[in-house]
């Protein structure tokens, strides 16, 4: 397959995490035969040095024009005081929005390696594997009005059913793919746009009879997450909720450096880890590489519909870690790395099946549960 993929490094650690999933896409077109072209592009702060906008029309054509969009993540302490129209994050979330993005697919998974690497008992996080699908382009980050003045702040949040059902379509057609258990997280005691996700999901639920629907609230959700992680499957949430609590199950798989993500919707796919710019480890050969190099992954997966590529390097990631290699965020790792040299590993251990695919159940990283892929059902 020829294919072309924008990469966008970003700030902090991006360049560095981004540079190690790029190796292994090589890796992967080398040993399956495939041409991947990459052309990289700025966004984030690095983007506002360079023309003063986060992102940069340039940037977004590129995009636009490519067949995935692979980013390692944006802002930092140097552009905290900018206007918010200046600052990296406002071009991440522009950048979402114009190629109309929608849900954020972040599988969470426990590796059996790094059972101890969570500070949560081993017993409680064993055999985790979760699907946050949160929503994307809608809700508090980008409803209006909005207004800050030093005295009062404006945030409004609001959902249409058509934003509600499109995502929550995506997390049905998951569930269906995986352990069809499906949690809708709300607040629909207090908010009215809660109240409106509940019925929307509730409608859609015939439709997906075999799939099992369970509406959570978002307080209890959270406890429930970190107490009784196995319970879960499939997890769908609207923009706010989903960011916080899919940072706070990456306490469950052991470090936020492990967690790749894949924004689908629109016709490009976007993806990225779930971490930020980590700028207290920038630049210092320290940044776990892992989140990125699945979110290649992923990219293989849902943007590219590789499915036996992307199950090539989450068995490769899988290998890695089962021998005891990681970077030092990862607690109780027996073979202390870099993330050049985890990179490294990583990408030598990617092979093509030798008689067969091999099959999901093979890799603990094999997020999906659809051979298929899902970018022709969005
Ligand atoms: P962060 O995710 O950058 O870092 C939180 C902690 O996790 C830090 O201690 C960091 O060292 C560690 N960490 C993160 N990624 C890691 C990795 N790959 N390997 C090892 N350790 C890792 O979050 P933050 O400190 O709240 O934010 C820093 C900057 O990143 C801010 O400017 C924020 O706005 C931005 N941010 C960007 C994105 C994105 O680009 N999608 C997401 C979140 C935060």
């Amino acid at each position: 397959m020829d294919a072309r993929i924008t990469v966008l490094p970003g700030d902090g650690v991006g360049p560095e995490v981004t540079a190690e999933a790029v190796a292994c896409l090589k890796a992967v077109a080398e040993r399956f035969g495939h041409h991947f072209e990459f052309q990289k592009a700025l966004v984030g702060g690095a983007a506002v040095e360079a023309t003063g906008d986060p992102l940069p029309a340039a940037t977004l054509d590129l995009c636009r024009t490519s067949d995935a969009v692979l980013l390692g993540a944006v802002g930092g302490p140097a552009w905290d005081r900018h206007p918010r129209d200046q600052r990296p994050e406002s071009g991440l979330l522009r950048l979402r929005q114009a190629l109309g993005l929608y849900a954020n697919l972040r599988p969470v998974a426990v590796h059996p390696a790094l059972e101890d690497a969570s500070p949560l008992k081993p017993e409680v996080v064993r055999g985790t594997d979760l699907m946050f699908v949160r929503e994307l382009s809608g809700g508090l980050y980008f409803g209006e009005p909005r207004s800050y003045s030093d005295d009062a702040a404006v945030n409004t949040l609001p959902y249409t059913r058509r934003e509600i059902e499109r995502v929550a379509k995506v997390a049905f057609e998951l569930a269906l793919g995986r352990r069809k258990n499906l949690v809708s997280v709300d607040k629909a005691n207090v908010l009215e746009t809660s109240r409106l996700w509940r019925k929307v999901v509730d409608d859609l639920a015939p439709a997906y009879a075999t799939v099992t629907v369970q509406h959570h609230y978002v307080d209890s959700f959270a406890m429930a997450l970190i107490t009784r992680p196995r319970d879960f499957d499939v997890v769908l949430t609207e923009n706010l909720f989903g960011d916080i609590l899919s940072d706070e199950a990456a306490v469950l798989a052991g470090s936020l450096g492990l967690l790749p993500s894949a924004s689908l919707g629109g016709s490009v796919g976007l993806f990225e880890p779930i971490h930020g710019s980590a700028p207290d480890i920038a630049g210092q050969d320290r940044a776990n590489p892992i989140g990125t190099i699945l979110s290649a992954a992923m990219l293989l997966r849902h943007g590219l519909n590789l499915e036996v590529e992307a199950l090539a390097i989450e068995a490769a990631v899988d290998r890695v870690l089962k021998a005891g290699h990681g970077t030092g965020d990862l607690k109780g790792a027996r073979h202390p790395h870099g993330t050049r040299s985890l990179g490294a590993l990583i990408r030598e251990a990617i092979r093509p099946p030798r008689a067969k695919a091999p099959r999901l159940a093979d890799s603990a990283y094999a997020w999906c549960g659809s051979p298929e892929g899902h970018r022709s059902k969005l």
